[in-house]
């Protein structure tokens, strides 16, 4: 399913259930950092090894969690009127610069520090 697709797909769930008008950005980033923090709630107090151990059974609600996740960055951008690939697609490039492979490769310091 394309991007497009996808935000058609939730925006119709949403709006089949009356809940837009519950959904004021305001809302849509509360939820999303919510869900981000659902993401975090799976590792929590685990070790790095751990974690990696339990993957093959974490994935499910991994993926759940990341689903929740992409469902409000989808609903966000929508009302807002961004076009996610479009920014993404921005985002990128801005990336691009500030980490050039042949000065950033192998290193872990923010671009400030390259
Ligand atoms: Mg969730």
């Amino acid at each position: 399913m394309e991007l497009q697709e996808l935000t058609d797909s939730i925006t119709r769930f949403r709006d089949e259930r009356d809940w837009r008008q519950y959904h004021h950005p305001k809302d849509l980033a509360m939820a999303l950092s919510i869900e981000a923090a659902e993401v975090l709630e799976i590792f929590r107090f685990k070790s790095v090894a751990q974690i990696d151990a339990e993957m093959p059974a974490l994935k499910t609600a991994l993926g759940h969690e990341l689903a929740d996740c992409l469902y409000f960055i989808l609903l966000m951008a929508s009302d807002c009127g961004i076009d996610m690939k479009q920014a993404l697609e921005q985002k990128m490039a801005e990336n691009a610069k500030k980490y050039p492979v042949e000065r950033c490769r192998g290193k872990n310091l923010k671009y400030t520090e390259l």
